[in-house]
């Protein structure tokens, strides 16, 4: 196993002397696990980290934001456009273990998650109430709902009810200098300003860590149909 970078060995010392309840994996047979995602492109991490909580990632990014080391953000690792794969190596930074489902408001048609909710987890929880989240990523039962924002991931629904970006009422908002910004809120006309959720929805972790999400849901239709249609030729508009 080839040497860590010695910044980066003391990037980890001081990351677990000041965040010890923070997950912080460098062995081997981690740094593999997180080394690549569905685009089929591989990079090993030289330490992943999963923090459970917004306190965990602060602290983190308090220690990290002092190092010229790279982190990249990841959920499920089911992209296939590779923007989870830590190209430049440092920390890969896991969104898997915040994952609650934080609240559901079916008056005010709202729902506030972590970013690793699994997508057709809170589909089933929120249909048994009677609730509707419409992005259905065909991956939705095994990718993440930071994912999907970061991605702005959206299967056939989106001809009726969009993509994830037009789910998204808020989110919070992690820099990389640990700096945490509230954009949107918990309101459906929420137009003063520039819209930077639509910044993030599709940033594919570049811009910022998402670790909370307001997401706009519907009540659940009675009735569903999906049509098929066959085309002999397909002409571009
Ligand atoms: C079988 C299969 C079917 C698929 N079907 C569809 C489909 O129908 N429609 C579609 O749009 N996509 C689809 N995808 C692609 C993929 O599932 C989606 O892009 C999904 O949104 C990725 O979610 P993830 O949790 O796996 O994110 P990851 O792959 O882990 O990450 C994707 C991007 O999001 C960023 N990211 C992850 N979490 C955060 C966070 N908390 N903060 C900031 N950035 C973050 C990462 O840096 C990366 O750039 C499919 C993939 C597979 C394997």
């Amino acid at each position: 196993m080839e040497k860590q970078p010695e910044i980066l060995q003391e990037l980890i010392r001081k990351t677990r002397a000041a965040c010890p309840s923070l997950w912080v994996w460098d062995d081997l047979e981690s740094r593999l696990n997180f080394a690549t995602d569905r685009s089929g492109n591989y990079a090993l991490p030289d330490a992943v980290v999963l923090p459970a909580s917004e306190e965990e990632l602060s602290c983190f990014l308090e220690v990290a934001h002092r190092y010229p080391v790279p982190i990249t953000p990841q959920g499920a690792r089911t992209g296939m456009s590779g923007g989870g794969v830590p190209v430049h190596g440092g920390i890969a930074l896991s969104s898997l273990r915040m994952n609650r489902i934080l609240s559901i408001d079916p008056e005010n048609r709202l729902v506030v998650v972590e970013p690793g909710v699994i997508t057709g987890t809170l589909h089933r929880i929120l249909e048994k109430q009677g609730i509707f989240y419409p992005p259905d990523p065909a991956s939705l039962d095994i990718c993440t709902i930071g994912g999907n924002i970061a991605e702005d991931a959206g299967g056939p629904r989106a001809v009726k009810y969009g993509v994830t970006h037009d789910a998204i009422l808020g989110m919070t908002v992690y820099l990389s200098n640990g700096e945490r910004l509230e954009l949107g809120g918990k309101i459906h006309k929420n137009v003063a300003g520039y819209r930077l959720t639509g910044l993030l929805a599709g940033s594919e972790g570049t811009l910022g860590i998402i670790t909370r999400a307001i997401l706009r849901v519907i009540p659940l239709p009675e009735t569903r149909c999906l049509i098929f249609a066959f085309f002999r030729r397909f002409r571009q508009p």
